[in-house]
């Protein structure tokens, strides 16, 4: 089966980990557009050069560049069984421009979560300052200390005994900004999307092993024979 997937859903969804696993199981890859401008931000290249400050500003880069870079890329010979794109389309003008780009309809799936539940959950999510391994620290372990804003954690790393803090970009009015920005153009999005078949969404808040088969279930229903 040839899988053309788009992933929508917002920051904290668990998103990238269901793109990862859904590109693994079905043998496609994972293609995220946050992951190939920072790699050509971190290389230096004249399309890091190009993108740099907007990514340094939380706004959109354009959607000609995108959508140039995106038809790029799907054209390369690994995508010929399909592809799980992650963070593009973001706008209704790049959602039609992968309409002229694809062949086969893309499965359009929504990871539903509700703001204040993505708060919380973050709220809980610590980086190892060392070995960069995100984890959920557990809500009894350190009672309301998200709320008081205490950034490490006083239990080491399981894996490497390194310190837990809290990434600079989960701090709680961080993540609203981000989900502020996701709603202002997931929105239109979804509304361009919604009434297709191939159209679905699952709830992103039930555990990551049960989002993955929600979204397979969603992918096998609404993928186009
Ligand atoms: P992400 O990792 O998907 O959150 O993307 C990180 C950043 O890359 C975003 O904040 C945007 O600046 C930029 N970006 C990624 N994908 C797109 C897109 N489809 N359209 C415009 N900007 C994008």
């Amino acid at each position: 089966m040839r899988l053309n997937l788009v992933l929508i859903g917002p920051p904290g969804s668990g998103k990238g980990t269901q793109a990862a696993r859904i590109a693994e199981k079905y043998g496609i890859p994972h293609i995220s557009t946050g992951d190939i401008l920072r790699a050509a931000v971190r290389a230096g290249s004249p399309l890091g050069r190009q993108v740099e400050a907007t990514l340094a500003s939380g706004g959109l880069v354009g959607d000609a560049l995108m959508t140039d870079l995106v038809r790029e890329r799907l054209g390369a010979p690994d995508v010929r069984q399909g592809f799980v794109l992650d963070g593009f389309p973001r706008t209704v003008t790049q959602a039609q421009a992968l309409d002229t780009i694809v062949t086969v309809p893309p499965v359009i799936a929504l990871i539903d979560a509700a703001d204040e539940e993505i708060v919380r959950r973050l709220g809980f999510r610590r980086i190892c300052a060392s070995c960069g391994l995100t984890q959920a620290i557990s809500a009894d372990s350190e009672p309301g200390m998200p709320e008081l804003g205490i950034e490490e954690h006083p239990d080491p790393c399981p894996y490497c005994g390194g310190l837990l803090v809290r990434r600079q970009d989960d701090e709680p009015e961080t993540v609203r900004r981000r989900l502020a920005t996701y709603a202002q153009y997931a929105e239109p999005l979804i509304a361009y999307y919604r009434s297709r078949p191939t159209y679905g969404a699952v709830d992103g808040l039930r555990e990551p092993s049960e989002v993955t088969s929600l979204l397979v279930t969603l992918i096998e229903r609404r993928a186009p024979r």
